[in-house]
């Protein structure tokens, strides 16, 4: 397995390419005290007939990775902006010279002595790493509700990219897997469904395709958006952002998670309850599909390629 793998890797700190070893903050510095810093994560899929790395919505990434900051109020060097982080994103993936499918961590954290309500020294870090495809040894996946409640925006909002709010993903994923799961899926305070730890969920029902809105305690992702562009743009069907209950899982024919990370991964059986007596549904796999072939740029159909940034 590639992310195994001992070799040096450059990463972006303190406005210089370096080898990872030689990045430090501070052990006393918020980001490691109390979890202060907010990240995006974003995969790079290579191409070999083009020999070319494409990075899957970049700015859309880099985006609310700033927002995320927004709403934290750190205050960010002006300097930090797009095109900063995208010039020093290329600078640090050509310096490692990838020709394989990648993902880049961008963390802002929170350095110095400062405590919980510091609002600086914000520092960047731009770190890209060889990662493979999600679960490609199974079809599919189990899951089953955890007892764990989605945090909330009245709390510590999910909308935010924050480390901090992946201790409710932790709680959540390890009961699921001390369980026998592979992954868990959050009600939110209303009762209903919101999302993965580290992914949101659909649902097809009599080939309605069905999500949570951005208002029921999810992350804004990525990969949702894009499913949702997809299906009405390519595959004709209007995705429905409403409000689902735990009980329509258990009754849906087809049911998927989708994440940069985890990609577009169908759960095959919900709390031990089999969705489509655990076979891949159609419009799962139809979409899969597609997906891949938008983000490695392998489309014959002139599928559209606007969410790729070319790398080299
Ligand atoms: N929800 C949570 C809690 C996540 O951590 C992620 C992964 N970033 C997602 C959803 C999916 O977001 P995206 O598609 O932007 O990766």
């Amino acid at each position: 397995m590639t992310e195994l793998k001992n070799e040096k890797r450059y990463i972006y700190f303190k406005g210089e390419i370096m080898p990872e070893e030689d990045a430090k903050i501070s052990i006393l510095s918020p980001a490691v005290q109390y979890g202060v810093n907010v990240f995006a994560g974003i995969r790079c899929y290579f191409n070999k007939e083009f020999n070319q790395l494409y990075a899957f919505r970049l700015e859309d990434h880099v985006e609310r990775l700033l927002n995320s900051a927004k709403i934290l109020r750190f205050n960010l060097d002006q300097k930090i902006n797009f095109e900063y982080i995208k010039y020093n994103l290329l600078k640090v993936i050509k310096a490692n010279d990838f020709r394989e499918d990648i993902y880049v961590r961008i963390t802002l954290l929170l350095d110095g002595r400062g405590n919980w309500s510091s609002t600086e020294p914000i520092e960047l870090i731009i770190s890209p790493f060889p990662k493979a495809r999600a679960f490609v040894d199974k079809d599919g996946i189990t899951a089953c509700i955890t007892t764990w409640e989605r945090i909330n925006d009245k709390t510590l909002p999910p909308r935010v990219k924050a480390g901090g709010n992946y201790l409710n993903s932790r709680l959540g994923q390890l009961e699921a897997t001390s369980n026998g799961y592979d992954s868990a899926i959050f009600l939110n305070q209303e009762g209903k469904v919101a999302e993965g730890p580290g992914s949101c969920l659909f649902v097809i029902r009599k080939d309605k395709i069905i999500t949570p809105p951005v208002t029921a305690s999810i992350l804004e992702s990525i990969t949702r958006q894009s499913v949702i562009t997809i299906t009405s743009n390519i595959l004709n069907i209007d995705v429905i952002e409403r409000p689902i209950d735990r009980t329509e899982l258990y009754i849906a024919d087809e049911m998927f998670l989708c994440g940069t990370a985890i990609e577009i991964t169908p759960v095959l059986c919900i709390d031990k309850i089999y969705v489509n007596n655990k076979i891949v549904g159609r419009i799962t796999n139809k979409l899969r599909d597609i997906y891949f072939q938008i983000v490695r740029n392998t489309s014959t159909a002139n599928l559209p390629n606007e969410w790729l940034s070319p790398i080299y």
